[in-house]
């Protein structure tokens, strides 16, 4: 089936209900000693707890898996949840990892503070542009490439097939942050990465009302997945949210068509305005890794950044604040357009030296674009940008 069909085409349930129902039970009753005892040796089919299989939470994960081509996947209870789940399922005791420098700064921390400390890893960043790079960073013991492409803070893209051709020559794995383009623009497993993450808070669900993760791969490595990292740490995704995913997957081509579109509308204000000095969008065919954006994703999304000419905090910041549509808030991917400013976190939490190392200035803006009318958007950017001057 194509994504369009499999999002939207279900069977019917009990009583011809033609939604899936809430499975909204943390246990499942058995008749007897022996139906339990059967249910414990199926690990990883039958329900018993909702830690472990929720059937709600199932079908959400089997739509997810098909969609993105995989033979499974795993839900949890936020993008993090699924990420250092998928890390951890990879990586061993000093082992070496290599990820890209903008890699989701959450990532960041797990990967170069937290799992150094805990289990004595290494890591080594990338720009994540150029092969030739990532190979010269690999070590004796690197296990993992683990990347993010398109980036969710400057937009930078990796060849996910030649890093995962190069990687697995080395029985080294890849796992893939998709949360940018979606398994519906972008098959990173069809690409050759082992493992692909989510935030499944973005346009999986995308009304801006779940927070949500997704790991997806074979059925080898999600089975593990689910009875050690998933059940031992514990954070997996609840009925009630995989029931309101259920409902967003069905809308996804389309909100996601929708999304591009009004992106498009305003991209092509903002590049041609003369207080940006430059628009970040995967889609603009001026953008400097567009043929491998054309080659590895099927369409773009509308989270997308500019950088301000004005260099001046003050301007930023009026700029920023004048916005009346957008609203000032972090995440991305809803029905609703939002605005963040990077320079509000990068300026507390890096030094100056890695903020610039980082492609990332006090100009920076990012926008997600959303449903409204993007006449309406533009406006408000109008107004905005006038405002600041
Ligand atoms: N990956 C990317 C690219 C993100 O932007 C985010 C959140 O903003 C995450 C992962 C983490 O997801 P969550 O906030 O659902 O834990």
């Amino acid at each position: 089936m194509r994504d369009d069909t499999i999002l939207n085409h279900d069977k019917l349930y009990p009583f011809g209900a033609v939604v899936p129902p809430l499975y909204q039970t943390s246990t499942f009753g058995f008749e007897s000693w022996e139906a339990l005892d059967g249910a414990f040796d199926d690990r990883t089919g039958t329900p018993i707890y909702s830690r472990q299989i929720n059937p709600t939470v199932r079908l959400a994960e089997q739509k997810l898996a098909a969609l993105a081509g995989a033979e499974s996947a795993r839900l949890f209870g936020s993008g993090m949840a699924a990420i250092s789940a998928s890390i951890l399922h990879v990586v061993g005791h000093g082992d070496h990892i290599i990820t890209i420098k903008n890699v989701y700064g959450p990532t960041s921390t797990f990967l170069a503070s937290y799992l150094p400390e805990k289990a004595g890893t290494s890591i080594s960043f990338v720009d994540g542009a150029d092969l030739s790079e990532v190979e010269e960073a690999l070590q004796p013991r690197t296990r993992l490439i683990y990347l993010e492409s398109p980036s969710s803070a400057v937009f930078g893209i990796q060849d996910i097939r030649a890093i995962s051709e190069m990687a697995h020559e080395r029985d080294i794995r890849v796992i893939v942050d998709n949360t940018w383009a979606t398994p519906v623009y972008q098959k990173t497993l069809e690409l050759g990465a082992d493992l692909e993450v989510h935030s499944a808070s973005k346009y999986l669900c995308g009304h801006s009302d779940v927070v949500a993760g997704a790991v997806i791969g074979n059925k080898q490595d999600i089975d593990s997945i689910a009875v050690r990292e998933g059940e031992l740490l514990g954070a997996k995704m609840a009925p009630f949210e995989a029931w309101l995913m259920l409902r967003s997957l069905r809308t996804l081509t389309a909100r996601l068509d929708r999304h591009q579109r009004n992106a498009r509308t305003v991209v092509d204000y903002l590049d041609s305005h003369e207080a940006v000095a430059e628009v970040r969008w995967a889609g603009l065919a001026s953008h400097p890794q567009g043929d491998l954006a054309r080659r590895q994703m099927s369409g773009f999304t509308g989270l997308l950044g500019f950088v301000l000419k004005t260099k001046d905090v003050t301007s930023v910041r009026r700029f920023f604040d004048s916005l009346q549509l957008f609203r000032r808030a972090v995440s991305w991917g809803g029905h609703d357009s939002l605005v963040y400013a990077p320079a509000i976190s990068y300026l507390k939490e890096q030094p100056p030296e890695r903020f610039s190392e980082l492609g990332i200035s006090v100009g920076d803006i990012r926008i997600s674009v959303g449903l409204e009318d993007p006449e309406d958007l533009v406006q408000d950017l109008k107004q905005a940008f006038e405002a600041m001057s």
